[in-house]
């Protein structure tokens, strides 16, 4: 791992109103490393991985440094060119569209600016969509509409949709929600291998401590907009005032 972070968010505040979402977080994420976000309902998990995809209008106070460079403000579709991908807690394919074609779609949009649509370019696409497929496991269904395949299955191919975009760092929006215990540990572990084999640095909010425990090198809790806590699986596991909060209101 090199010295300088890939990602530097630092005092970052959000507000709706006068409600405060976000009350000052800083965080800093290795290159290569996979951190696992947790805490309460409506810690502000979900606005802090809006404010550094560049999904939140309005913007957000603070800075946000991707390698270096400041995003900031920046327009999600600007700071996807650069290398942040994200998937979001409800799948966002386009369920009318077969798997092949949601996958088309993804490196359709890859160069950036408007689908450079032409039939001797999807022709190329094709095989590539296919390869993508297999690896997130979903050939066989590449002529079933999105809306046709499970819940499950829709996760992987918005990973696979993803990933197809190459990024440097990923944002997953609760990967595993909304599915059952065994199915959640085979998408993760999945997931998992692509982002390990492309040293893809991963950023992910998830409630399952299991998972968490499993898949983070670093975890952080957030409480009321802030960083409550931040370590490795052990010393989270330790702490008490995280027990208290977050880890005693589930055992
Ligand atoms: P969860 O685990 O339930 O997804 P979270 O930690 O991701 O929670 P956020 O979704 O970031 O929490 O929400 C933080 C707080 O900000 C919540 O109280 C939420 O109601 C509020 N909030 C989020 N988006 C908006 C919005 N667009 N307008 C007003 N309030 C919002």
């Amino acid at each position: 791992m090199s010295e300088t972070p890939l990602l530097v968010a630092r005092n970052i505040h959000k507000t709706y109103g006068r409600f405060v979402a976000l009350a000052g977080v800083d965080m800093a994420l290795a290159r290569g490393e996979r951190r696992a976000l947790i805490g309460p309902n409506g810690a502000g998990k979900t606005t802090l991985v809006s404010v550094i995809g560049g999904q939140q209008p309005g913007g957000a106070g603070g800075t946000v440094l991707f390698d270096g460079r400041d995003i900031s403000g920046a327009t999600p579709q600007a700071i996807a060119r650069l290398g942040i991908g994200r998937t979001f807690q409800i799948s966002r394919t386009f369920r009318k569209l077969t798997v092949l074609e949601n996958m088309l779609a993804a490196l359709l949009g890859n160069g950036g600016g408007a689908f450079a649509l032409s039939a001797r370019r999807l022709r190329e696409l094709r095989a590539p969509a296919l390869a993508m497929l297999r690896e997130v496991g979903l050939a066989e269904f590449a002529r079933e509409p999105a809306e046709a395949i499970s819940h499950g299955d829709r996760k992987r191919l918005e990973f696979g949709m993803v990933l197809a975009t190459r990024p440097r760092l990923l944002l997953l929006d609760e990967p595993t929600a909304g599915m059952g215990l065994a199915e959640r540990s085979a998408l993760m572990e999945m997931m998992v291998r692509h982002i390990a084999e492309r040293d893809i640095t991963l950023l992910f909010v998830e409630h399952d401590i299991d998972i968490v425990f499993r898949f983070a090198d670093v975890i952080t809790v957030m409480a009321r907009g802030k960083v409550f806590a931040e370590g490795t699986p052990a010393e989270i596991a330790a702490d008490r005032a995280v027990q208290d909060i977050y880890l005693g209101a589930r055992h």
